[in-house]
C-alpha cells in the first residue's frame, strides 16, 4: 500500500473524527433562538441556476429514495468516454498540526493557481444544471467546457474568510462554500456577509454537524425528526437571511444521510445534496449525493492533478441509512414546518 493508498484509506475514518471533536467542542453557550435572522430579500439580485426549481412534494421527493436505493444495489455502468467532474472539496487553509484535513497556504495557492492555468472551474449550479439536463429533469440544455472542476469548502473556518477567499478572488475562480452554523471558529457574521455580497455561492451544510444517517445514542426517532427539521430547514432559512439568495444545495455532514433525510432536504427545497466520500460526478450521479473529494494536505502535485484530469481512482463507499420503511410515516415526517419556510 502506497502512501497516498494509505492517505485515502485513512482519509473518511479521520475525517469523521475531527468533525466529531470539532461538534463536541462548540455549542456550549450557543443557544438555538439565535437563529431569527432577518432576511434580506431583494439585496442580491443574482441569479443561480436552479432557483426556480423549488421544494418538491413528498412524491417527487419520494422517488429520489427509490432511485437512491436502486443505485447503490446496482450503480450505473460507466459509460465510455464519460465525462467525470471532480469536486474538490476543502475545509481550512492553515498550517495547523495534527489536523488532516486542511491544506497548507502554499498548497492551496499552487492548486488554485494550477487550476487557473490548466482547468475550467465551474459552478456548482452549473454541475447540477448538467447533471439535471442529462438526466431529463430539465429541458434547459447545458454544456460543459472541456476540463470541468469545481471548489467547495465546508464547514466554516475563519481561514476560509482570511486565506482561502483572496487566492480565490486573485485568480477568479467560482466557488461555493457550505456552511455550518454553529462552527467552534465560526467566521464572523459580517465577513460572512461580505463574502456573500461578493457573489460567492453560499449553500447549507446544517446547523451543528450531527450525523444524519440515524438518531443520535439516547435520541428518539421523534426528536431525531424534529432535529432534522432544524439541520436542514433552520440552516437554509439562516444562510437565505445571510446571502439573500436561494439556498438550494446541501452538503450531508460527514457525508451521512438518510432516506429521511433525503426527502426532507428535497422537501425544503434542495436540489442536490453532497457526499464526502470520494468519486466523480457523473452524468449517472445521484443528486441526493454527488461525488466529492475530500482535498488533504497528503497530496502530492502529481496527485492533485491526476485527480483534476479524471485519471485517479475514486470509489464513493458510504451507503446511505435506511430508516423509514414506510411510506406515509416519512411523508408525515418531512412535512415542512412553516417557521424554516
Ligand atoms: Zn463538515
Amino acid at each position: 500500500m502506497n502512501r497516498l493508498t494509505l492517505g485515502a484509506a485513512l482519509a473518511l475514518p479521520l475525517l469523521l473524527v475531527v468533525c466529531l471533536l470539532v461538534a463536541i467542542r462548540r455549542d456550549s453557550a450557543e443557544t438555538r433562538s439565535q437563529d431569527q435572522v432577518q432576511s434580506q430579500q431583494g439585496a442580491q439580485k443574482e441569479t443561480f441556476a436552479a432557483r426556480a426549481i423549488g421544494p418538491l412534494t413528498f412524491e417527487q421527493a419520494w422517488v429520489r429514495v427509490v432511485q437512491e436505493k436502486a443505485r447503490q444495489s446496482a450503480p450505473p455502468p460507466p459509460q465510455k468516454d464519460e465525462i467525470r467532474i471532480p469536486v474538490l472539496c476543502y475545509h481550512r487553509i492553515d498550517n495547523v498540526r495534527g489536523d488532516f484535513y486542511h491544506t497548507t497556504r502554499e498548497m492551496f495557492e499552487w492548486q488554485m493557481k494550477w487550476l487557473a492555468e490548466n482547468a475550467d472551474v465551474i459552478s456548482s449550479a452549473l454541475l447540477v444544471d448538467w447533471v439535471r439536463y442529462r438526466q431529463g429533469l430539465s429541458d434547459k440544455a447545458v454544456t460543459l467546457p472541456s476540463r470541468p472542476v469545481v471548489i467547495h469548502f465546508d464547514d466554516n473556518y475563519r481561514s476560509v474568510h482570511e486565506v482561502a477567499w483572496p487566492i480565490l478572488k486573485r485568480y477568479k475562480l467560482p466557488w461555493t462554500f457550505f456552511v455550518y452554523r454553529h462552527h467552534h471558529q465560526p467566521i464572523s457574521e459580517q465577513n460572512l456577509r461580505a463574502i456573500a455580497a461578493s457573489g460567492v455561492d453560499i449553500q447549507a451544510h446544517s446547523m451543528t454537524h450531527p450525523w444524519f444517517h440515524k438518531p443520535a445514542r439516547g435520541q428518539s426517532m421523534q426528536d431525531y425528526i424534529r432535529e432534522m427539521h432544524w439541520q436542514v430547514g433552520g440552516c437554509k432559512k439562516y444562510l437565505e437571511g445571510i446571502s439573500g439568495r436561494p439556498v438550494n444545495q446541501f452538503a450531508w455532514p460527514f457525508g451521512t444521510y438518510s432516506d429521511l433525510s433525503i426527502v426532507l432536504a428535497a422537501r425544503y427545497g434542495f436540489v442536490a445534496m453532497y457526499a464526502a466520500d470520494g468519486g466523480y460526478v457523473t452524468a449517472g450521479s445521484s443528486l441526493s449525493s454527488l461525488e466529492r473529494v475530500l482535498v488533504t494536505k497528503g497530496w502530492t502535485q502529481e496527485y492533485f492533478k491526476n485527480v483534476v484530469s479524471g485519471k485517479a481512482r475514486l470509489e464513493k463507499v458510504f451507503k446511505p441509512a435506511w430508516i423509514l420503511p414506510d411510506r406515509e410515516q416519512a411523508r408525515k415526517a418531512t412535512e415542512p414546518r412553516k417557521d424554516y419556510l
